[in-house]
């Protein structure tokens, strides 16, 4: 499948033929169309299969650049992991006027409050720290459209189910979710039981 048959916005499709991305990988094929259809994901795959476009492109194709408030969270274990999908992100916005800023713990806070006051679409972050804003109000919840866990299974052996839970339990519940994860162990399920919408399970 080539990105063209997808019916994506030609700056995605654009951005996407810069990148050299042309066809589809497995898990990009079976999960964007569902995705487009704002339902929710769980997409069994590993680094390397080409997941962080699987929900990059979704969730860039969806969003609206003139609402300048925060439509979409991706949660990271780690903060190499924030940045890098940040940049992809970037890099698919790169044609839409569309902001992707990584926040992440050990960087200055104060720094990080004045980033989110240029007004991002999308916020891609470690769960510890973006709870310290919640917690905070710099980052307000009350507009995001989309919630995706990467490395869902990672963020569980760092620690981070409670926060991704209490996350979970304040965000819009008018929203989408995609769930990425390596494996699934019980406390991941327990979250796509508990806070995903009959989500659809691509394995790859
Ligand atoms: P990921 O699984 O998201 O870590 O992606 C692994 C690598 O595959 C990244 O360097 C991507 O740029 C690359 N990639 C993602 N999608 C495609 C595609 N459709 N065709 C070729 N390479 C891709």
């Amino acid at each position: 499948t080539t990105f063209y048959e997808f019916e994506l916005h030609h700056s995605v499709v654009r951005a996407l033929t810069e990148m050299g991305l042309e066809k589809a990988t497995p898990i990009q094929e079976q999960t964007i169309p569902i995705a487009l259809q704002r339902k929710d994901v769980i997409g069994q795959a590993q680094t390397g299969t080409g997941k962080t476009a699987a929900f990059g492109i979704p969730l860039i194709e969806r969003l609206d650049p003139e609402e300048e408030k925060i439509q979409g969270v991706v949660l990271t274990p780690t903060r190499e992991l924030a940045v890098q999908v940040a940049g992809e992100l970037n890099k698919i916005a790169r044609f839409k006027k569309i902001r992707v800023l990584p926040i992440y713990g050990g960087q200055d806070m104060n720094r990080q409050i004045r980033e989110l006051k240029k007004k991002p679409h999308v916020i891609v972050a470690t769960p510890g720290r973006f709870m310290d804003h919640m917690r905070r109000k710099t980052i307000r919840l009350h507009s995001i459209d989309m919630v995706v866990l990467d490395e869902a299974d990672e963020m569980l052996n760092m620690g981070f189910i409670d926060d991704i839970k209490t996350i979970l339990n304040e965000v819009p519940e008018e929203r989408q979710t995609l769930l990425f994860s390596a494996t699934m162990p019980k406390p991941i399920q327990e979250i796509a039981g508990n806070f995903m919408k009959d989500p659809d399970i691509i394995k790859v």
